[in-house]
């Protein structure tokens, strides 16, 4: 055990957790692209309180990261130093008041949209599409066919890093294109929705149309974390995928890695060795379209860890 491991242990056992943890964990099984770097120490808090003591007992001495359900991540191979948190089931609850709907970080934004068809309310039906988890639909202002979740959001309820709680409401700055502009160093514990009513007919047809459209269009059972680039600011005229096919890359490969044949913004993830080679992938992608174009394309996929 490093003098990190060590730190950790003593504070869980100090204020008597009783959520999982590993150290020196691999990830890979944690992401969509199917491989990962460990997690110098990998947490799974019991609780909110438990997540709070912890962290203002580390003292900020120890580097924090959050993951979701990892559909939207590229975990280094050299892996990430200090704590890695994902929140499981525990925080996994659905809650109704009378003018919105409390939704904790783990559950999957397909769940939600479900649960909002069986309830008959609106504005949920796009969360069918996207694979994550509430949190990090939160993080991402996810969003398809029109719809993110800055349309639908009202506040969130988190920690910052140092334990302490914080919120944040949906104001004209907090989101922007898949970005949300206040939640870094925060990890969002729940958040409340709009709760409207709508038709339930209306619901499942929408749901129905996003679902097949999906499928037509993007790839589906195979290794990728989505969108692999953002699309350019709209004056460009081009989405990001336009953009790759133009500079004649539709059929690229390297290292087990290409892009799907559904959609060119797709990494299709082949081999099972290396995330670094993904993000080589993806740099040379980057620079094929720069030399071609003269547009850099913007990760959207998020990297994080060490080579
Ligand atoms: C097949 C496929 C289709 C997709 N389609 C879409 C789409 O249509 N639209 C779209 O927007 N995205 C899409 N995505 C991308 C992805 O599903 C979304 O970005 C999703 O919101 C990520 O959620 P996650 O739980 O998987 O987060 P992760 O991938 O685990 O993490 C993403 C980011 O969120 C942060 N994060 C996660 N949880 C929290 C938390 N509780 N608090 C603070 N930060 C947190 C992480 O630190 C990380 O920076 C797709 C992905 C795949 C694989």
């Amino acid at each position: 055990m490093n003098s990190h491991q060590v730190h950790f242990k003593k504070i869980y056992k100090q204020i008597d957790a009783k959520g999982d943890y590993k150290f020196d964990f691999n990830l890979s099984k944690y992401t969509w692209l199917g491989v990962a770097g460990s997690a110098e120490i990998f947490y799974i808090p019991d609780n909110k309180e438990e997540l709070s003591a912890i962290l203002k007992n580390l003292k900020g001495d120890i580097t924090v990261n959050i993951i979701g359900l990892g559909s939207n991540i590229l975990i280094r191979d050299g892996g990430i130093k200090g704590l890695v948190i994902k929140l499981g089931r525990n925080f996994g609850t659905i809650e109704e008041n009378e003018n919105h709907i409390n939704v904790g970080s783990y559950v999957p934004d397909r769940i939600l949209s479900n649960y909002c068809l069986k309830n008959s309310y609106s504005g949920f039906e796009y969360l069918s599409g996207i694979p994550g988890s509430i949190g990090g639909a939160v993080y991402m202002n996810a969003g398809c066919y029109g719809t993110e979740v800055k349309d639908i959001f009202l506040k969130a309820y988190c920690l910052d890093y140092d334990g302490n709680t914080r919120t944040f409401e949906n104001t004209s700055d907090t989101f922007s294109y898949r970005k949300n502009n206040i939640v870094n160093n925060l990890i969002v514990i729940d958040a409340d929705f709009k709760k409207t009513k709508g038709d339930f007919q209306t619901i499942e047809h929408k749901m129905k149309e996003v679902v097949s459209s999906k499928k037509t269009t993007q790839p589906e059972k195979i290794r990728t974390a989505g969108s692999t680039f953002k699309n350019p600011k709209k004056s460009i005229g081009k989405k990001a995928w336009e953009l790759i096919e133009e500079s004649g890359l539709r059929s690229f490969k390297m290292n087990g890695i290409s892009l799907s044949p559904k959609h060119a913004n797709f990494i299709v993830n082949q081999q099972f060795k290396s995330s670094n080679m993904i993000e080589d992938f993806g740099e040379v992608i980057r620079e094929k379209v720069f030399n071609q174009t003269g547009i850099m394309l913007d990760w959207e996929i998020q990297i994080i860890g060490d080579r």
